[in-house]
């Protein structure tokens, strides 16, 4: 298996923060799977990590005790079967970056996931945050998904094997062979078998184009930033707010930073942009200190005007 000590996390992350963690190990094997196995009680002594691309993540300054198992393996998508009304299964390998898939999908005509258009990440990363945009999310066309964990090896679970919510993907209890029910702390996705129609493959590049554009004019989709820094609101913790509730149900994070004065709100090198108030940029010089501290300001603002408490969505870590 191929290990990096010491890496640069900054290098890792799409938003280019971040100090050092102690080692990175990239897996693309069964055998490096089975290494990983032996080497976790040591790994699980410290903050263990499993990384995508890094384009949800903002990493801590300084040397930091983490340690990061990126999954490296390199096979190809293929188109399993077709069902009655004409959807196709396909299994695509959870290293391959979504836009690369996404180009796959045009070229054989398949459609569903063109929404996702400009998301940088992995397939992986997109399973295990059910990554969604434009209506639409990863979840809604995955039916399995193989995956790794030190307990387990490997694994294929179904639609009933997880639970998936708003930027959320988990496993849920099931049966292991020694008949346990058991939720794995730690998963690696390995792939992903997907359920998608069949279009034009014109049609669908069309549609790809169209919403990469809209998401380039709305987002700072060119610069260092890790995508929406906090979740939407759920509407019930909206219609609890207290004081000005706002009067719709529609509220994003990134309308409610605007009204509290986020938008691009700059401290040292890193700002929320003034393209999208829910994005943070790093604008070169950047610390994770300075990022961490105007997401205080931002979630401290937003609860003092409207009493909602925003969740996060890019991954702190450690
Ligand atoms: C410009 C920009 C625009 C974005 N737009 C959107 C958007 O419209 N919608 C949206 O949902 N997101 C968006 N994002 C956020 C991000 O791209 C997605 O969440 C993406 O799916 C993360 O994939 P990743 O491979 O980079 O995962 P990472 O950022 O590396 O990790 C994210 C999470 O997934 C886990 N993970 C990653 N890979 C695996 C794996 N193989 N097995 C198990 N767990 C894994 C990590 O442990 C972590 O919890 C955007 C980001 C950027 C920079």
């Amino acid at each position: 298996m191929r290990i990096i000590d010491r890496p640069e996390l900054k290098k890792l992350s799409t938003l280019k923060l971040g100090g050092r963690g102690a080692r990175l190990y990239l897996a693309d094997s069964c055998s490096d799977l089975d290494e990983l196995a032996r080497i976790w009680p040591e790994i699980a002594k410290g903050s263990a990590f499993v990384l995508g691309r890094g384009s949800n993540v903002l990493f801590g300054d300084g040397e930091l005790d983490l340690v990061l198992i990126k999954w490296t393996g390199r096979e190809s998508v293929k188109i399993l079967s077709e069902n009655s009304e004409g959807e196709v299964f396909v299994d695509v390998p959870a290293s391959l970056s979504l836009p690369r898939f996404l180009g796959w999908c045009i070229k054989k005509g398949l459609s569903g996931l063109e929404g996702l258009a400009g998301i940088p990440g992995t397939v992986g990363g997109a399973v295990a945050m059910n990554a969604g945009s434009h209506g639409v999310e990863i979840g809604s066309r995955l039916e399995k998904v193989k995956a790794w964990s030190p307990e387990q090896g490997v694994f294929w679970a179904g639609k009933e094997d997880m639970h998936i919510t708003y930027r959320n993907f988990k496993f849920r209890a099931q049966s292991t062979e020694k008949a346990q029910p058991f939720v794995p702390p730690y998963f690696i996705i390995l792939g992903a078998v997907l359920r998608l129609g069949k279009d034009d493959s014109g049609v669908i590049k069309k549609r790809i184009a169209t919403w990469y554009e809209r998401k380039k004019n709305t987002q700072p989709v060119l610069q260092a930033t890790a995508g929406c820094v906090f979740k939407n609101p759920p509407f019930s913790t909206i219609a609890q707010a207290q004081g000005s509730a706002p009067a719709t149900n529609n509220i994003s994070a990134g309308w409610l930073l605007d009204q509290a004065g986020l938008r691009g709100k700059q401290l040292g090198g890193v700002g929320f942009s003034a393209l999208h108030a829910n994005f943070l940029v790093n604008y070169g010089q950047g610390t994770s200190s300075q990022a961490l501290e105007l997401i205080e300001l931002a979630r401290d603002k937003v609860n003092k005007k409207w009493g909602i408490t925003l969740e996060m969505e890019v991954k702190v870590v450690p």
